[in-house]
């Protein structure tokens, strides 16, 4: 079988057929950088990186975007409560979110586009709509006509009035139609602009996905992603940009939505406050079962979010790194097995693959020949990797970051080099003993044992 995946456009899982079968183009939106991110935005990073990785795997390559949102109305309230310059903020945040995804495994984007390093590919494109006829200017402002652009309300399915009572929009003298969105906004003198045939001013929200798109993956892609909660107005409004600037072309071959994470009871929002940034999660939990617990519901489905539910992750992984511990004198290579691509074909079915990997390691604990045992090890190596799990050796796994489990890994690292010399795995004793000493620790052989100490 091959990949078939949910497509919001048509409401079905479709087989999915990219443009150019050499290198499929994925958009994700990305975050808005004025504080840390919270676990719920870590889901789309995490989900649509299984799929960017799967895109690799299949295609030879993906060209996979990912933008970063630093001018936002947010970000001045924030520079201006904390008296910093605007960048200051969204540096210091931009690098934090890279961090926590980096932590959290979530694949990088190929390309990283910022709106304030688009603001000209902005401006041409509201030049375009204007020509077109499918934006206007008004005191400084510029609005998309939403009459304009027929195809408006497909991909949410909404009928106008719905759209209005959803998007909460805002009732301005200078619009012609309460629907219609902002593409630029004058800036006072106090705040970020850049000078326009409006005037001095900002983008609107939508537009820097539209032109940001054009600019690094040309006029249709095959996948546009994202959460659920931006489908509409932000999707919406992506598609009545790109397509009307675009003489009709479609935007987004496959749109896709993760669910919503949900925290007591409601979404994870920074609005409603109920929100656990990543970077303090990564303080108190290991990152990789944050990852684990990400994973663990179907993507399009909502994921209940909790700290039984991290701690379930903790000690799934505890059982799975302790398996591949009692597997150590069993040489093998990572492989996916095709039920494992079988499963992730299947609307990227994670669920399944890690009940498929809990199968895995209940038959290689029962394992009895070197080859079953051998060839577990690399299916169920193999199958983490498809979901960017089990790749740390278990002495990492098992010593859990602080300084004294610092200390504990390295013995546990030097007890495993022990046992595979003494098993006569001298590639996995040299191999640990390069990876301690790239850490700065020395080894020394004595009568009572090994003994380290850091250089
Ligand atoms: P934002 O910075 O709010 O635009 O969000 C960045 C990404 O996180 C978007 O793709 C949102 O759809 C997604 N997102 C925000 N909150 C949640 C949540 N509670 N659960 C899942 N995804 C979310
Ligand atoms: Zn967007």
């Amino acid at each position: 079988m091959s990949l078939r995946l949910h497509n919001s456009l048509t409401r079905r899982v479709d087989p999915f057929v990219p443009l150019d079968p050499a290198c499929p183009t994925m958009y994700v939106c990305g975050p808005t950088v004025y504080n840390y991110v919270h676990i719920g935005n870590a889901r789309p990073y995490v989900v649509f990186g299984v799929l960017a990785d799967l895109l690799r795997r299949r295609h030879g390559a993906v060209r996979y975007v990912r933008n970063i949102t630093d001018v936002d109305d947010k970000i001045n309230n924030a520079a201006r409560e904390q008296g910093v310059p605007i960048g200051a903020i969204t540096e210091r945040f931009a690098a934090a979110f890279r961090d926590d995804m980096a932590q959290l495994g979530a694949v990088a984007p190929d390309v990283e586009p910022e709106v304030t390093r688009h603001i000209p590919q902005i401006v041409a494109m509201i030049e375009r709509l204007i020509a077109a006829g499918h934006a206007y200017a008004a005191e400084g402002h510029v609005l998309f006509s939403v009459a304009s652009f027929e195809g408006y309300g497909r991909l949410s399915r909404r009928d106008p009035d719905e759209m209005l009572a959803g998007a909460r929009v805002e009732v301005a003298p200078y619009k012609r139609d309460p629907g219609d969105f902002v593409l630029w906004k004058p800036s006072t003198d106090d705040l970020p602009g850049w000078d326009s045939p409006w005037g001095r001013g900002r983008p609107g929200w939508h537009i820097e996905c539209s032109a940001m798109a054009e600019a690094h993956l040309g006029t249709t892609i095959d996948i546009h992603a994202g959460g659920v909660d931006l489908q509409f107005p932000h999707h919406e409004n992506e598609i009545a940009q790109s397509e009307c600037a675009h003489g009709g072309r479609i935007f987004a071959r496959y749109w896709l939505h993760n669910g919503m994470l949900v925290f007591g009871g409601a979404k994870m929002s920074k609005s409603l406050g109920n929100i656990e940034k990543i970077h303090d999660l990564l303080q108190r939990h290991p990152p990789e079962a944050l990852r684990y617990a990400l994973l663990s519901a179907h993507y399009r489905q909502p994921l209940d979010w909790s700290a039984a539910l991290v701690e379930q992750s903790v000690r799934t992984l505890d059982r799975l790194y302790g398996t591949l511990r009692d597997l150590h004198d069993a040489e093998a290579e990572a492989t996916i097995p095709q039920a494992i691509e079988d499963t992730l074909d299947d609307d990227l079915n994670t669920p399944q693959v890690l009940a498929e990997i809990a199968r895995i390691a209940g038959e290689a604990r029962k394992a009895e020949t070197p080859e079953d045992r051998r060839r577990l090890k690399s299916e169920l190596l193999g199958a983490g990797l498809a979901l960017g799990l089990l790749q740390q050796s278990p002495a990492a796994w098992f010593a859990r970051g602080t300084d004294a489990g610092d200390d504990a890994r390295i013995q546990a690292l030097i007890d495993e080099r022990a046992a595979a010399k003494k098993a006569r795995d001298f590639a996995r004793a040299d191999a640990i003993r390069e990876q301690l000493s790239s850490e700065g620790i020395v080894l020394e052989d004595t009568p009572q044992g090994v003994r380290w100490k850091r250089a």
